[in-house]
């Protein structure tokens, strides 16, 4: 899929100095932690760096170290030498980040999405990355690019995150030498910045949690899981988006399942679908890419137009069939 080196891409980040780093609407961890880290990089080098998300920083990252740096993108549009999508799976993914860069001389796409169809002028993208946090380590590393505790802090943040802590299965022996080179160089406190990451929600959404579980259903002899939300659930818990990130893991989590799906009601009409797998076989991507979407083989997702009723019918149906196919 790529069609760069991190050569090529070293060239452009040194011989230019307007930087745009982007992301994807809905962010994650990984999302918010590379573009940090390849900011503050940048900035060390002299560079002027805007970073922006559509949804700008979410309160429960913001503790990363230089979080004020990211922002919600301008309405009048800004002209940079380089745009950087990171993490990015399809161009339409960056939101109103997009429409925010007036010109630029060069696209550069930074992803470990399989779906990536590879847009932009310069596209590196790494499917057997756990993160796009190791990428963007790799690029570091591999350029002699800065590295300092506030880059190395958001870059654990990043594969921490994605890899859901070390466990998911593309994290390799590599990943945990790139976490250890970053505890060093770093000198991270793990159990600090675990416990902002994944022992200081707001109790919204465990509240959210109980909710989702009341609506708990299980289909194709419990090998699939899911549950959902409506726009007034979530209105009444008051909860934000970002709120249910990682609650669909409840669902993997249990013996025998084999799909979990999170449907949520959108305000525009449409469905967001989350999808997990935990065997190789049953590709979710895959299955979310026939619904518009796409993800990596084993956490995928999509939106699509429809009541929540319907949608989560059409879905079912779909992983049935597969489910079936593959047995
Ligand atoms: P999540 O379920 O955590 O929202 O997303 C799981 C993975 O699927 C993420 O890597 C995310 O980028 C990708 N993904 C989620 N929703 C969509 C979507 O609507 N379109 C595409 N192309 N990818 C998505
Ligand atoms: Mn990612």
């Amino acid at each position: 899929m790529s069609n760069t080196t991190f050569e090529q891409i070293g060239r452009v980040l040194r011989e230019h100095q307007r930087f745009a780093i982007l992301s994807h609407v809905r962010p994650d961890g990984d999302a918010l932690g590379s573009q940090l880290a390849l900011a503050l990089s940048l900035q060390q080098l002299g560079k002027d760096v805007r970073v922006w998300n559509e949804d700008g920083m979410l309160e429960k990252y913001s503790f990363l170290p230089r979080a004020e740096l990211l922002t919600k993108p301008p309405s009048t549009a800004d002209d940079v030498d380089v745009a950087i999508a990171l993490d990015t799976a399809i161009q339409n993914r960056l939101g109103t980040t997009f429409a925010a860069i007036g010109s630029t001389k060069i696209w550069i796409n930074i992803d470990h999405h399989r779906s990536n169809p590879g847009y932009g002028d310069l596209v590196f993208v790494d499917e057997s990355a756990p993160a796009t946090g190791e990428i963007i380590f790799n690029l570091i590393k591999s350029q002699g690019l800065p590295l300092n505790h506030d880059i190395a802090e958001n870059l654990y943040a990043a594969i921490s995150t994605d890899t859901g802590s070390f466990q998911y299965p593309k994290t390799s022996a590599r990943t945990f030498e790139i976490a250890a080179e970053l505890v060093r160089v770093g000198n991270l406190d793990v159990g600090q910045i675990s416990q902002q990451l994944y022992e200081n929600y707001p109790r919204r959404r465990l509240e959210l949690l109980r909710e989702l579980l009341r609506t708990m259903r299980f289909s194709e002899c419990g090998r699939v899981a899911s549950f959902s939300l409506t726009l007034k659930t979530a209105a009444n818990l008051t909860v934000l988006p970002e709120d249910n990130e990682g609650l669909i893991d409840h669902l993997r989590a249990i013996r025998g399942v084999i799909v979990a799906v999170f449907f949520e009601e959108l305000a525009d009409g449409k469905v967001r679908i989350s999808m997990r797998s935990k065997d190789e076989a049953i590709d979710v991507c895959a299955i979310c890419q026939k619904f518009g979407g796409g993800g990596h083989a084993l956490a995928a997702g999509a939106r699509v137009r429809g009541s929540l009723a319907e949608v989560e019918a059409k879905v079912l149906e779909e992983i049935r069939g597969v489910l079936e196919r593959k047995s």
